[in-house]
């Protein structure tokens, strides 16, 4: 029987342990397994390359994803980091021009060293991919909606403009969740999570997600993920699971909270600008419509310079100020010199990372008291105010 999303969140993978019937999948604590004679194992043999616990968060993951094969990482930099492993010396990644800024950073600081180059696209604009795809590109790598400016990329016309040219498409898949998006269905061929955000949902768990179609693909990222090692621990594999159970209900609530706040925001004068792919006048709005069954939760905003955005943050009372997102918790951050610090200066101008640009990540508390705390955080910002 094939089982919907909100269905596949409570049973998807392997549920439960066939051993023992335990309802939950129990934590496989140990490094390694007992061999019942020379090469005769239990089909374990040690927990880099393999554990019951991360197995069955693999497996959900995969499911979730509408993909065959999922991988799990210590954190989604590992993912990234066992992701970009698959490419050689002279090769180089089309990249979203707004990215997770550790994305930017292990490309230009660290695999660079190792001969991979990239080249920054704005990759809403289908013409700017077409033609930055050469001979030595082998993928393009997008976010959708991109951090922190939310902008939207049509990922089936891009798939179809990599598959021409016989290039990968691989899709960060962080902001929205296979709740809201499943990227392989649109013709992504990888697609990423770091899991510490919407998936593990309580801002308790650092880990990362891949997840393939192809057996060729998932073969060579089995291969990597053992060889690089950078794999989830059981208690943490079992951490996630747990989050995944509730994504639904909590993103139900994060998009209407979300949808909410991002109308206050635009109607309410005190910020110049709001991106937030679910206003009807966001330019990304029809394609995420298309694409996605919902804009997410993540709201970028630029405050009005008759605000000081500095007070801002100190004068929030119930909304925190953190890196990170996805959490029950509403928290908010100042991309400019927090995660999107790594990236230089006049890159983060260009595209629109300014000082006074201000990234929300709503949370599922009452929206009033959000919509209050905002207002009252915006108004005792004021610079005439003492
Ligand atoms: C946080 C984040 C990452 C990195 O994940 P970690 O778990 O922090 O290593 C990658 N992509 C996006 C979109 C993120 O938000």
């Amino acid at each position: 029987m094939s089982l919907k999303t909100d269905s596949i969140l409570i049973h998807g993978g392997i549920d439960g342990d066939v051993t023992t019937g335990a309802v939950n999948i129990p934590v496989y604590q140990t490094s390694t397994y007992k061999q019942d004679g020379l090469g005769v194992t239990r089909g374990w043999e040690y927990s880099r390359t393999g554990n019951p616990t991360r197995d069955a968060l693999e497996r959900l993951i995969a499911e979730l994803e509408h993909g065959k094969y999922g991988f799990a990482f210590a954190s989604g930099l590992a993912a990234i980091n066992t992701v970009l492993s698959l490419f050689k010396s002279g090769d180089k990644l089309v990249v979203s021009d707004n990215i997770y800024g550790g994305t930017f950073r292990i490309l230009e600081n660290v695999f660079s060293n190792f001969g991979i180059a990239y080249e920054i696209v704005n990759t809403s604009d289908l013409q700017k991919v077409e033609d930055a795809i050469d001979e030595d590109v082998k993928a393009v790598f997008i976010e959708s909606p991109a951090n922190p400016l939310l902008t939207v990329t049509d990922i089936e016309a891009v798939a179809k403009i990599a598959h021409e040219h016989g290039k990968l498409l691989i899709v960060d898949n962080t902001f929205l969740t296979p709740y809201l998006q499943r990227p392989i269905t649109l013709g992504a061929d990888i697609v990423i999570h770091s899991g510490t955000k919407y998936l593990g949902g309580h801002s308790d768990t650092v880990s990362g997600l891949v997840v393939v179609k192809k057996k060729a693909l998932a073969d060579r990222l089995y291969y990597l993920q053992n060889a690089i090692g950078g794999v989830l621990a059981p208690w943490d594999s079992f951490l996630v699971i747990r989050g995944i159970k509730t994504l639904g209900v909590r993103m139900d609530r994060h998009v209407k909270n979300a949808e909410r706040i991002a109308r206050w925001l635009s109607e309410s004068g005190h910020a110049d600008r709001v991106y937030f792919p679910g206003l009807p006048e966001d330019p990304g709005y029809e394609i995420q419509k298309k694409q996605a069954d919902g804009p997410g939760a993540i709201i970028s905003f630029v405050l009005k310079d008759t605000y000081d955005y500095r007070k801002f943050f100190k004068n929030l009372k119930v909304i925190t100020l953190a890196e990170s997102l996805g959490g029950v918790e509403s928290l908010v951050c100042h991309p400019a010199t927090m995660t999107h610090a790594a990236i230089p200066e006049n890159i983060r101008r260009e595209v629109g990372i300014v000082d006074e640009l201000i990234r929300l990540s709503v949370g599922i508390e009452d929206v009033d008291d959000l919509i209050a705390d905002l207002e009252g955080a915006i108004e005792a910002s004021g610079k005439g105010v003492v």
